[in-house]
């Protein structure tokens, strides 16, 4: 104690003074106007700030006889800007394949339970509507389909962060252009289910990163040559694009490559020249 002053008292460090309670992410849930805390009941709540990313924590603290929420988040680093374009062909062999020459594929488990999901559908539709058996396969086949959309979801995550982490432009076929709904195969349309799915969750990731997707008419993409313009004819099988000018490329990459092309040539005389092009 220092001379001279007077001895003072302990401050009163009572429970009513200052108190905080952490709850995990299973314990509270915002809803509206209103948090849901466990055990507690809602509460009604004024945000002072938009929340943003995902909560992980919500911490109760009294102060001074008020009530405070404190959510802890996690938030996404924005990816910085690239500079770089790139096209993207999605196909039935490989999701996705980039004018860049990366390929992407399917779900590694997407054709078991492809066949999978053929035998279940036979199954339900060989029993009796309503019965027990019926019941029965119809929850497996259900089962079989969110395994499938899981997987599916994984994967397009995974690459759409890829794509919006790398690239400033990714630029798509318009997949309603492109009429694969009238094809009933089975693997077409879980293929094409991948794709909506993949352009859907780039779309966002893209918006909120501040870059640009982009759809373009599919036309000819796949026969038209990437490297000098000449249209070179060839049948869904034959996976090697080979040109009498020289250029030799994967099938896929060569469409990628045009899919790039076509969306350069939307872009406006001001962004023209502000972008390096450097198509052939
Ligand atoms: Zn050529």
């Amino acid at each position: 104690m220092q001379h001279g002053e007077k001895p003072g008292y302990p401050r009163f460090q009572g429970k009513n003074r200052y108190d905080s309670f952490t709850y995990p992410q299973l314990g509270f849930k915002i809803e509206g106007k209103f948090l849901k805390l466990s055990k507690i009941g809602n509460v009604r709540m004024k945000l002072h700030r938009q929340i943003k990313g995902k909560i992980k924590t919500c911490t109760i603290r009294r102060k001074n006889g008020k009530y405070y929420a404190c959510f802890s988040c996690e938030v996404e680093a924005k990816p910085a800007s690239t500079d770089k374009r790139v096209g993207v062909y999605l196909g039935v062999k490989h999701l996705a394949v980039t004018s860049d020459e990366e390929y992407f594929d399917h779900p590694k488990y997407l054709r078991k339970s492809e066949r999978k999901l053929k035998w279940l559908q036979r199954m339900v539709s060989r029993r009796k509507m309503g019965s027990n058996r019926w019941r029965k396969a119809a929850l497996m086949l259900a089962k079989c389909h969110e395994y499938i959309a899981n997987q599916r979801k994984d994967a397009a995550h995974k690459i759409s962060r890829y794509l919006v982490d790398n690239y400033d432009w990714i630029v798509f076929e318009d997949l309603n252009i492109r009429g694969m709904v009238k094809n009933h195969q089975l693997a077409k349309s879980i293929a094409d289910a991948g794709w909506r799915m993949l352009v859907q969750f780039t779309a966002y990731k893209a918006e909120w990163a501040g870059k640009q997707v982009i759809a373009v008419d599919p036309r000819n993409t796949s026969q038209v040559c990437s490297e000098c313009g000449r249209i070179v004819k060839k049948t869904l099988k034959e996976r090697t694009h080979r040109c009498s000018c020289g250029y030799v490329a994967d099938r896929d990459v060569n469409a990628a490559r045009n899919i790039l092309h076509k969306a350069i040539g939307y872009v406006p005389e001001l962004r023209y020249g502000q972008l390096e092009l450097n198509l052939f």
